[in-house]
């Protein structure tokens, strides 16, 4: 009947017209938290079989004014709906880069490299180089010891393009990290291309490994598609000794999770590797 139709249909706008509200209001706030400096870096180690650190992952948090400290998960989504996120990972980038810098001095944190997420909107964004170039440049840091981490499903549209902007930017010396892997779709036609020298394997296979069969020898296997590739493989979201030993077990040669380490902020994190 239309009447049910018409009024089902102003139900769904009123829901539709509200969420749209919230986003755009989240979106005003979140632009005016990246100039007021509310975007914060959060530093997970990630560590070799033999538990000598070798890096840190930047995380990204907001710093909201009411005094809690949102999730990437809250915010990362609504940046990436605009030029935000290009912000937003400048943001990340430039405290990452200051973070190399300071260490660059001394003798027990200067071989470190820190790992920063990119998101493919931000990639394709045609300033992301030249903002890339100048940070490094201002703060002077040697761009080996800087990671650039883009997830696998990144890959699923415009390929070509973004294969050959990640080949750009390796030029420049910055290695390239493939993250998530294990829940996009890549070809291995595809994986062959690319400027990739680490595939950072998703947690889902880490933490169904323990208990399914079949997760096991896919883990495996993602492990040695890594070898193949003359990739390193780094395990995420390690929680448990019985995971980082059967992962030792099948070959893989880095990690990062609880069982290390939580996300820190900049001063434990300094603490965290003077007592390592
Ligand atoms: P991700 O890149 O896969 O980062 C790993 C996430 O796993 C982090 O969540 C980390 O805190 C969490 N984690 C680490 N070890 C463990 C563990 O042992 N167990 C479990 N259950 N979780 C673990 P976080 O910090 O909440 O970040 C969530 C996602 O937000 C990231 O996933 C990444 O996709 C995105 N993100 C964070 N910072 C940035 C950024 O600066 N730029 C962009 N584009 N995305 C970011
Ligand atoms: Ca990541
Ligand atoms: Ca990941
Ligand atoms: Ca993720």
């Amino acid at each position: 009947n239309i009447l049910v139709a018409i009024a089902l249909l102003a139900a769904i706008f009123r829901i539709y017209r509200a969420d749209v509200g919230k986003r755009l209001q989240l979106e005003r706030e979140l632009g005016r938290a990246v100039r007021n400096g509310e975007i914060e870096v959060m530093y997970q180690p990630q560590v070799r079989g033999d538990g000598a650190v070798t890096g840190v992952e930047a995380l990204a948090r907001w710093r909201h004014p009411s005094g809690t400290l949102l999730s990437p998960d809250v915010f990362i989504p609504v940046a990436e709906e605009s030029t935000l996120i290009s912000d937003i990972g400048l943001e990340v980038l430039r405290q990452a880069c200051d973070k190399l810098e300071a260490w660059s001095g001394a003798a027990h944190t200067r071989h470190l490299r820190i790992a920063v997420n990119v998101s493919p909107m931000q990639l394709m964004d045609e300033h992301f180089t030249p903002s890339l170039t100048a940070v490094i440049r201002q703060a002077g840091i040697d761009p080996t010891l800087l990671e650039l981490e883009l997830t696998e499903s990144a890959l699923s549209t415009n390929t070509a393009a973004i294969v050959d902007k990640m080949r750009a930017i390796e030029t420049l010396g910055i290695t390239w990290a493939l993250d998530d892997f294990g829940t996009g779709y890549s070809s291995l036609a595809t994986l062959r291309q690319l400027p990739v020298r680490k595939l950072k394997i998703d947690r889902q296979f880490v933490q169904e490994a323990a208990t399914q069969d079949s997760a096991q020898r896919l883990l495996g296997k993602i492990i040695e598609i890594s070898q193949v590739m003359h990739m390193s493989a780094l395990a995420e979201g390690v929680e448990t000794v019985a995971q980082r030993d059967l992962l030792i077990g099948m070959g893989c040669d880095h990690f990062q999770g609880y069982l290390f380490a939580r996300p820190m902020s900049e001063s434990m994190l300094d603490e965290w590797l003077t007592r390592q």
